[in-house]
């Protein structure tokens, strides 16, 4: 296992980093996490809206001209311990360490384990569904506490990414999947959505600038925009959940398989390649 480490540490896979006065080894950036369309599909099958569930996502590094690529082609379930499984996760112990053990020690593949857990999003009306798929897509202090605690193997500490899962089985059968820490993510996602939304929004505004240049295109805008102000005088205590729904689900749009994803993704289908930069 050690031999392994040192291995890719010398390949260029892994480096040593600090944090708080202490060393660790840990992934080497630009970084690209692709999962195979089997993992997709079985995290998705196995997801659950009521409960936290996880375990580790099996990946098999290699060193491509200047950048770490990680495949991920097999999930390990472990047991959650957790007296409130509804909002925490806590691996049975023992189970952790034979999967981490299988991991490392897999002699024909040489595999690296990535922890994640999933957040629940069930709730019995579908709009609040939706609102905690938004605002579940996040860690928590405790999730982010945690994602500093190596992997010890004789004197060698790892701090590996983890990874947060969560699906909408209302809205288009979304399903998020996200990578932090590690040293070379970030703790959270939302700094990053932001940035996201903005950049979306701007690209929106300029499209109907761009739009609103041509001939008469202007008066059709002003037209919408004075009829938008009138439903919302109008119908105010109604339109303004609806308003704040919409700018709450401006995230799912963003970020899909489709673009360059960043940290994160959202699927519907199929595989995905994440970006660490
Ligand atoms: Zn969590």
């Amino acid at each position: 296992m050690k031999d392994f480490l040192l291995n890719l540490k010398q390949e260029g896979i892994l480096i040593e980093g600090k944090k708080n006065g202490k060393e660790y080894l840990h992934l080497t950036t630009p970084c690209k996490i692709h999962i195979t369309d089997t993992v997709t599909n079985q995290l998705r099958e196995s997801y659950e809206s009521k409960k936290e569930k996880g375990g580790i996502l099996v990946s098999a590094p290699t060193r491509v001209g200047n950048e770490t690529h990680l495949t991920i082609d097999k999930v390990i379930f472990l047991t959650n311990k957790s007296e409130t499984p509804e909002d925490s996760y806590l691996p049975d112990s023992k189970e952790l360490q034979e999967a981490l053990n299988e991991t490392l020690a897999n002699q024909t593949e040489k595999t690296l384990p990535l922890r994640f857990h999933t957040h629940p999003t069930h709730s019995d009306n579908p709009i609040n569904e939706v609102f905690n798929y938004v605002y579940q897509s996040n860690t928590s202090a405790q999730d982010q506490m945690v994602s500093d605690n190596p992997i010890t193997i004789g004197d060698i500490k790892i701090i590996m990414p983890r990874s947060i899962v969560l699906c909408n089985s209302n809205m288009a059968d979304r399903m998020f999947i996200g990578f932090y820490n590690g040293l070379i993510a970030p703790l959270e996602f939302d700094t990053h959505k932001k940035e996201q939304i903005k950049e979306s929004m701007d690209s929106i505004m300029n499209g109907v600038s761009e739009w609103a240049k041509e001939g008469n295109n202007k008066w059709w805008l002003a037209g919408g925009g004075l009829m938008l102000a009138i439903l919302i005088i109008r119908y105010n205590k109604l339109a303004i959940p609806l308003v704040l729904l919409l700018v709450a689900m401006i995230p799912m749009f963003v970020n899909d398989q489709h673009g360059n994803p960043k940290y994160f993704a959202q699927i519907r289908t199929g595989k995905v390649t994440i970006d660490i930069p």
